[in-house]
């Protein structure tokens, strides 16, 4: 790199449909704007500045549009890596599209005198829900910092200084909106950090933030795993990033497709399909026993309403049919692993209303234990979907 004695950008000036948009970024990201960069990194006002097309390419910029929003800024023997939000924030994910493909440049240039920033541009649109205080947070704790965010926003982008302060807080964020969820962060039953991610669409972008904050937390002795849930076609996350998350060699990936959960569903050993704990995630939201409210992940698990070895004796249904039914989140609750043994060995089921029916001839001491272990008799009943209780009703009536 060449020692520069003033500030110098380079802004590739192409995003990558401008052709069709007429937007371009040069026209985003103004003079005007890199002055107030400068001047925010180095206190000087006095820079020099290239616009460069798609032909462009030195040691930080690939030969490409301008990937990641960026633009970079070398000064003396450092270079600064400059990404900027989008004008406009539409959808929850439309704010942070560009951060990972920013960090993935920034992370992968080996270059070792380089800094990473994060601009707001004149956002119009709302810059400042929990859902993206979340996602500054996970780019603060990557090594991002904001030049032009206010005070009262700053002090709400702290760090995450923990994994375990990722899931408690992920936790607290999913619980509002899990319906919009592509992430879920648990530990399993052996405590070993998993996260379920979509990895296709608009998903991969948060499913790859948490894997690079969770991975820069880490901690000798955890075991962090990312169960990738492929769907039909749709791809792993992007090349970079899984590059990225194999260069900080901290998470296991493991991608899952049906053959995997078909695999699993030979194998008899159920409590292993990451598409059917998913499923659960999306119906149930995060882990909690439905009947003790206990919260403790790694004593929760997925208790299949019909279980495998019934569904498995199904006649007229073929395997990929028997597979769905056991992927299936409406077949299911979140249960510790009191509740599911009690309600696998028939000490417990529910009736159609979802009110908790206890086995009457178990000895009196037991029944008094189980009573009074239970805290919630009756199903919650926006867990009574049609399904749910046609799997009950098969469940009742195979068990009698
Ligand atoms: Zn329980």
């Amino acid at each position: 790199m060449i020692f520069r004695t003033k500030p110098h950008f380079i802004v590739k000036e192409n995003l990558q449909k401008s052709k069709n948009t007429g937007i371009y970024f040069k026209d985003i990201v103004t003079p005007k704007v890199l002055e107030d960069v400068c001047f925010r990194i180095t206190d000087r006002n006095d820079f020099t500045y290239e616009y460069v097309d798609n032909e462009y390419q030195d040691e930080f910029l690939d030969r490409s549009y301008n990937k990641g929003r960026i633009a970079i800024m070398q000064y003396n023997d450092m270079v600064y890596y400059i990404s900027f939000s989008e004008l406009q924030i539409s959808g929850r994910n439309s704010s942070v599209q560009s951060v990972p493909t920013a960090y993935n440049m920034f992370y992968s240039n080996p270059y070792p005198k380089k800094r990473l920033f994060y601009y707001f541009l004149n956002v119009d649109g709302n810059a400042e829900t929990d859902y993206q205080i979340l996602i500054y947070r996970l780019m603060n704790t990557i090594g991002f910092e904001f030049l032009n965010a206010s005070n009262e926003l700053m002090y709400r982008i702290k760090p995450f200084i923990s994994v375990e302060d990722i899931i408690f807080n992920r936790k607290i964020n999913s619980g509002r909106n899990r319906s919009n969820n592509s992430t879920f962060i648990t530990k399993g039953s052996n405590g070993e950090i998993e996260i379920f991610g979509k990895t296709y669409g608009a998903n991969k972008y948060e499913t790859s933030m948490f894997c690079y904050a969770l991975s820069k937390l880490w901690q000798p002795g955890q075991i962090i795993k990312l169960y990738e849930v492929l769907e039909g076609d749709l791809k792993e996350l992007p090349e970079s990033s899984l590059n990225v998350i194999r260069q900080m060699g901290v998470i296991n990936i493991i991608p899952t497709d049906m053959t995997l959960e078909r695999k699993i569903f030979n194998s008899n050993n159920n409590l292993r399909s990451p598409r059917y704990v998913l499923n659960l995630f999306n119906k149930l939201g995060n882990k909690h026993c439905s009947l003790c409210n206990c919260e403790i992940p790694e004593l929760i698990q997925g208790a299949h309403i019909l279980p495998i070895a019934a569904i498995k004796r199904m006649s007229g249904l073929s395997m990929e049919e028997k597979l769905k039914i056991a992927l299936d989140g409406e077949n299911g609750l979140w249960l510790c692993e009191n509740h599911h043994k009690m309600f696998d060995e028939g000490m417990i089921t529910f009736d159609k209303e979802g009110q908790l029916c206890v086995k009457n001839d178990l000895d009196r001491r037991h029944l008094i234990f189980i009573n009074e272990s239970i805290k919630y008799k009756v199903l919650p009943q926006q867990f009574l979907s049609d399904k749910f209780l046609w799997y009950l009703n098969q469940r009742n009536s195979i068990t009698k």
